[in-house]
């Protein structure tokens, strides 16, 4: 019998706010995506590894907050 290796708890990673640059602690979940909030602005990032150049991260910005660094 093959044995399994069982996702018991999320691993923690640490990235620097795009938006603001706190320094944030996420959690990387079984997909192997990353959830991030940023404890100083509120933006929700995901990021999600696509290949070893590419990573995908999502910045979803809470009603009622603007972006910071607007280009
Ligand atoms: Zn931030």
């Amino acid at each position: 019998m093959m044995a399994k290796k069982e996702f018991n708890a999320w691993t923690a990673v640490q990235m620097y706010c795009p938006n603001c640059g706190t320094l944030s602690v996420g959690y990387k979940d079984e997909d192997g995506k990353c959830h991030f909030q940023c404890k100083k602005c509120a933006v929700v990032m995901v990021r999600s590894y696509k290949n070893r150049r590419h990573d995908l991260i999502e910045i979803t910005v809470p009603q009622g907050r603007e972006r910071l660094s607007v280009s």
